[in-house]
């Protein structure tokens, strides 16, 4: 798991004992659909560990984000201080201030400029005024409370960490994930969390959505059953398992990387966060 930072935060495993996933962890293993083809076990090695570093320099260094990583971390971020300091919506100068709490005139121009885009249809059309806002992440906390799942004869731990919970009526919550860019959203993000709610909120009825902060659309809301929740809190116990043995292995012979890890690369490296210290990036 890593927070909106790209710094990578990793439990630490003598205080937590059992084996843990996430969604992160989940589309790090499977691709979601239609990512086949640019999907790369490496970098899930890679980012779990600190392998594979040509230049004894490289090791050690923090995870690099992609230019729209760094939009859609910015553009939560502008979310939650509007609603911290909920004047700003209305003040000719609201955009502005967030952009100044976001140190965005540091930003390259690219990241700049869809990121003021963004803040300024977000002042114009605020999707989350006037509703009742149980959770509002900025996005760059440390990690979240894990959440300890049993499921048959497994358990791991869960971590979820939320954007945005509102309560969307005297009964339901709503969870609302923030989404820049033009890709479909994973359902599984989805699936992942209405798991972790049915533990914290047992007796709400909990939908899940996406809304995507560039083109100010709204998924429709996803509901979940029991069968439903039992088959993703499987599927994460079977990856939170393999995964903590894949670290166990490596950590046991780390010459075994590219056989636990193996490199797919293509003219997706270009795109990847860890071209600069992975032997196997295409060159392009
Ligand atoms: S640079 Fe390419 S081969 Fe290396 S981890 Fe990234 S996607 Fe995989």
């Amino acid at each position: 798991m890593e927070n909106r930072s790209g710094e990578q935060l990793q439990p630490h495993t003598s205080h937590i004992p059992l084996p843990f996933a996430s969604y992160q962890l989940w589309s790090q293993f499977e691709p979601a659909l239609g990512w086949e083809d640019t999907h790369c076990q490496m970098q899930r090695g890679l980012r779990w560990t600190q392998a594979k570093s040509s230049s004894p320099a490289a090791q050690g260094l923090p995870v690099q984000e992609t230019i729209w990583q760094k939009v859609g971390k910015l553009a939560q971020q502008a979310v939650y201080e509007f609603h911290q300091n909920p004047l700003w919506l209305k003040h000719p100068r609201g955009c502005e201030r967030v952009a100044d709490r976001l140190y965005l005139y540091y930003e390259i121009a690219v990241v700049r400029d869809r990121t003021i885009q963004i803040i300024q249809q977000y002042q114009a059309s605020p999707f989350l005024f006037g509703q009742d806002i149980i959770v509002l992440n900025r996005g760059d906390e440390r990690l979240p409370q894990p959440i300890e799942i049993h499921v048959d004869n497994d358990s791991f731990q869960l971590f979820a960490a939320f954007d945005c919970i509102v309560q969307s009526s005297n009964l339901q919550l709503q969870i609302i994930d923030f989404k820049t860019g033009g890709a479909d959203p994973d359902l599984r993000q989805a699936e992942v969390y209405l798991l972790a709610c049915s533990y914290l909120y047992p007796d709400r009825n909990v939908v899940a959505s996406f809304y995507n902060l560039e083109t100010m659309t709204s998924s429709e809301l996803i509901t979940t059953n029991v069968a439903s929740l039992t088959e993703t809190a499987t599927k994460l116990a079977q990856i939170a398992k393999l995964h903590q043995q894949q670290l166990q292995d490596y950590q046991l012979d780390p010459t075994c990387f590219d056989r636990l890890f193996p490199a797919h690369s293509g003219s997706h490296c270009r795109y990847c966060q860890f071209s600069y210290r992975c032997d196997y990036a295409a060159n392009i």
